[in-house]
């Protein structure tokens, strides 16, 4: 069996432990060099040829930094890269197919940017060992896969990247919309990209005024104007609503229409489903290893990584599986006591409309937030904050208000601990059982708060809401770069502080999955983006999703085999009995 030693480079700290890794370690007590600590960095460094595995360093450890990995002997030998010794191992490869979209989903940390770093030839792959592999060795190891043609001629292959986060953007390119767009337009399609991703407005706009989700469809738009063979998106749907979203994924799939090869790393289950011809489940442990596993067509790939077991392969990569209810939902309890009720409002801005129809919230409710991007969402949040006046109306309300914000401050200079600790104070006891662990903060402490990952940033920012005291939390699109099970667990997190702390929550997101997830009651939006919106409920689950989906055009059936929301394709037999049955969600 293949074994591997990991040390995590960031939480191991040489200079706060007393070295239990290599002082308890029976190898070295035994007088071999199991472990040996390297003199210029003080660092540890683990033989695993000597190691036996018996996982003691692992426990003495106060920072968790050691993992002893056991891995199945079919993966012998099937290492594609690994960052330097005892560091991070990926095991196989997605195949990149002319013609087909081809996704990745499993959790952040496992390798999947690694993987197409490697496949769009800017880190070349040293198969385990120290030094990058020949095209001889790579040609040896591809033998008999679709690989090896790829690797064959991987120089001349042509590769377009669209970037995890785009908030990045504007500091790499310069000036307006439209003149970007012209200069990459390679293959004449930038017109009837601009129509498909609704960027007729924004074309004489500077890409520095450009909000998220803006940026997000400049990207995509631009990737697929270049030229290529391959292209690579990682995370497209990040800061776009529903309808964009599956604009977005129209627009991916077009790619593979006209004979390109597409490869997607994507969070929203529906929208990679929406999207892909296979999917590859990658798994392992974040930041440890992880193995890409051979391509599954897309229905049972998604529900392959919801059941946390690859039968093929015999490998259980999840303890649970993920299950949805198919609740035909039940009357919202309103067992709660009233929080809140809010009156008619109304806010104007020069070329924006709000208006807000009364409505109330309940102690331990989840309310989601849907509707499209640019539809006063954000300004009705921060109306009950308090941060902005209504133009008419009144709000009175003495509640306590936590908010996270859709794209949270990185200027802090200093740790992740140290920004807690400056917006909390002291900490409450069960803030570390209760949030931290769970979102899984504590391995951040010691990082500087602006070197963090999108998702990094995430956790620690919703982990800042949710650990002030307040009767209502506002958590503005937390599942922004987060992975599936990260999603579930930050509900999860959310609904039992709300529920010991006798408060609510209003969730904004756009991942369908995520708002079914997580939501008692729906505030639906409807409206014209940029132009007027108007609020609907808070109302029972059944009546806003049926309200939201008939406004985006989508009807979604359930999976037999998980539950889990599948978009139906437009026009088919089911969306059209479905529409007419008024029926968009919940069956
Ligand atoms: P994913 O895309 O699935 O989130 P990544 O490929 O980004 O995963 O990262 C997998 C692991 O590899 C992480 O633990 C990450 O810290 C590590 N890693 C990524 N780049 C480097 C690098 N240049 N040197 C060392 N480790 C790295
Ligand atoms: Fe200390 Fe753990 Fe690093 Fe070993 S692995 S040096 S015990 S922090
Ligand atoms: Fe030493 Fe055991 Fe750790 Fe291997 S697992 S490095 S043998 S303590």
């Amino acid at each position: 069996m293949p074994r591997i030693a990991v040390i995590n480079r960031n939480s191991c700290q040489p200079k706060r432990c007393s070295l239990e890794c290599y002082h308890y370690c029976p190898g070295v007590r035994t007088g071999e060099e199991t472990i040996v600590i390297e003199e210029s960095t003080n660092r540890p460094v683990i033989s695993e040829e000597l190691c036996t595995g018996c996982g003691i360093c692992t426990h003495k450890c106060p920072f968790h930094a050691i993992s002893i990995i056991n891995l199945p002997s079919e993966l012998e030998g099937r290492c594609i890269h690994r960052y330097g010794s005892n560091g991070f191992a990926l095991y196989e490869l997605p195949v990149p197919r002319a013609g087909s979209v081809v996704g990745l989903v499993g959790p952040n940390g496992v390798g999947k940017s690694t993987a197409l770093e490697i496949l769009s030839g800017r880190l070349r792959p040293n198969l385990g060992s120290g030094e990058a592999a020949t095209p001889k060795q790579l040609n040896e190891f591809f033998k008999g896969s679709e690989l090896q043609s790829y690797f064959s001629d991987i120089e001349r292959v042509k590769v377009i990247y669209k970037p995890q986060s785009v908030n990045g953007l504007p500091k790499i390119v310069k000036g307006k919309v439209n003149d970007l767009l012209l200069n990459v337009d390679e293959r004449g399609a930038v017109e009837d990209l601009v129509s498909a991703l609704g960027l007729g407005d924004i074309l004489t706009r500077d890409v520095k005024f450009l909000s998220g989700g803006e940026l997000q469809r400049l990207a995509i738009a631009a990737a697929s104007a270049r030229d290529a063979d391959v292209y690579y998106f990682d995370e497209p749907s990040s800061h776009l609503d529903v309808f964009q979203r599956l604009n977005a994924a129209r627009a991916i799939r077009k790619l593979a229409k006209d004979g390109k090869a597409v490869v997607v790393v994507e969070h929203d289950l529906a929208m990679l489903d929406y999207m892909c011809d296979y999917v590859h489940v990658v798994y392992g442990q974040p930041g440890a290893y992880g193995v890409v596993s051979s391509p599954r067509g897309v229905r049972t790939g998604i529900n392959v990584f919801l059941d946390g077991y690859l039968r093929e392969e015999n490998v259980r990569f999840r303890r649970e599986s993920i299950k949805f209810e198919v609740r035909p939902p039940s009357k919202f309890r309103a067992a709660g006591k009233l929080l809140l009720t809010y009156p008619k409002l109304k806010k104007s801005f020069r070329d924006f409309r709000l208006e807000v129809t009364p409505g109330t919230l309940h102690v331990g409710e989840i309310v989601g937030v849907v509707g499209p991007n640019a539809i006063g969402k954000t300004t009705f949040v921060r109306m009950l904050a308090g941060e902005l006046k209504p133009t008419s109306g009144k709000l009175e309300t003495k509640l306590i208000i936590s908010y996270k914000p859709q794209y949270p401050k990185t200027e802090f200079d200093g740790t992740v601990e140290e920004w807690l600790r400056s917006v909390l104070g002291e900490f409450d006891p069960a803030f570390e059982p209760e949030v931290l662990q769970p979102l899984g903060v504590m391995p951040l402490f010691e990082r500087n708060l602006t070197e963090l990952s999108g998702g990094e940033l995430q956790r620690v920012a919703i982990a800042a809401c949710i650990g002030r005291s307040a009767d209502l939390y506002l958590l503005d699109e937390p599942s922004a770069y987060l992975d599936v099970e990260q999603r579930l667990q930050m509900a999860r997190v959310i609904r039992k502080v709300i529920e010991k702390r006798d408060a609510a929550a209003l969730v904004v997101d756009h991942d369908v999955l995520s708002v079914d997830f997580i939501s008692d009651r729906l505030l639906v939006f409807t409206g014209e983006p940029s132009r007027s919106g108007t609020t609907h409920g808070p109302m029972e689950m059944r009546d806003g999703m049926n309200l939201f989906l008939r406004e985006v055009g989508v009807t979604f059936r359930r999976d037999p085999q998980t539950g889990r929301p599948r978009a139906n394709k437009p026009g088919s037999a089911l969306d059209r009995e479905q529409q007419e049955r008024g029926e968009y969600f919940y069956l």
